[in-house]
């Protein structure tokens, strides 16, 4: 692990240098030792009202009318940002390279957003695991990009390993709300026992909310007292 560490630290010296912060938006000077300059910032799609239990955005915070009606498996959900322009791009960039820059901009936002917002941080971080078809054909998953360097900056845990997808499912976003929680059911499985009370899921969109719901029911399930969803974005619902 310590070795990885090491490995890690010499690729973030390297990159770095190669990629002092520069604004992905504009080409400006970064800020703060962001790759975003001030303007462009400021200028990103806040989620600033929202909902408290699953974080769509809502004229003014309070709970929506679907966590009033049924409230998902998890206890909060938490994303700095609305899945708008640029944030499309910008996600799209793990793309192209995911050691180049979108993504350490990201994680840094994120990191951020929680450091604010997050009273007691969880014994363990949990990537939202992709079906092994999606990771071969992608290459790699955005959700454990994003949850790596946040596991070290919190110095929490990361379980990689320990929720496998098991089912591919249909695009959620497509289908109305009860549909979309059947077609999550059973999509994922434990590949050992949870050993922790409190866990964080990471993703880096939240569509509509079922894919990590049906995520964190398991955990519940396997003994997680508390469960938080951090995600980079979150998508309106349609
Ligand atoms: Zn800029
Ligand atoms: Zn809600």
């Amino acid at each position: 692990m310590k070795r990885i560490h090491l490995v890690d630290d010499c690729i973030n010296y390297v990159q770095s240098l190669l990629y002092p912060p520069t604004c992905l938006l504009c080409g400006a000077p970064g800020a703060d030792g962001l790759d975003l300059c001030p303007g462009c910032l400021r200028s990103l799609p806040w989620n600033t009202a929202c909902c408290v239990r699953c974080a769509a955005p809502l004229p003014a915070a309070g709970l929506c009318g679907q966590c009033l009606k049924r409230p998902p498996s998890f206890d909060a959900a938490l994303t700095p940002l609305l899945y708008r322009p640029p944030l499309d791009w910008l996600l799209q960039g793990y793309k192209f390279n995911r050691r180049l820059p979108p993504g350490r901009v990201l994680a840094e936002l994120l990191r951020r957003h929680l450091l604010r917002h997050v009273d007691t941080l969880p014994d363990l971080i949990l990537p939202v695991p992709l079906h092994p078809a999606r990771l071969r054909e992608r290459g790699y998953n955005q959700a454990l990009e994003l949850a790596r360097p946040l596991a070290r900056a919190l110095d929490i845990p990361l379980a990689a390993g320990l929720a496998r997808r098991i089912r591919a499912t249909a695009t959620q976003s497509l289908l109305p709300a009860e549909e979309r929680r059947r077609n999550v059911r059973g999509a994922f499985e434990l590949a050992g026992p949870l050993r922790a009370r409190h866990v964080a899921i990471v993703d880096d969109v939240i569509a509509t909310g079922s894919t990590v719901g049906e995520l964190a029911r398991l955990l519940r399930r396997a003994g997680a007292e508390r469960v938080e969803v951090w995600a980079v974005a979150r998508a309106g619902r349609s």
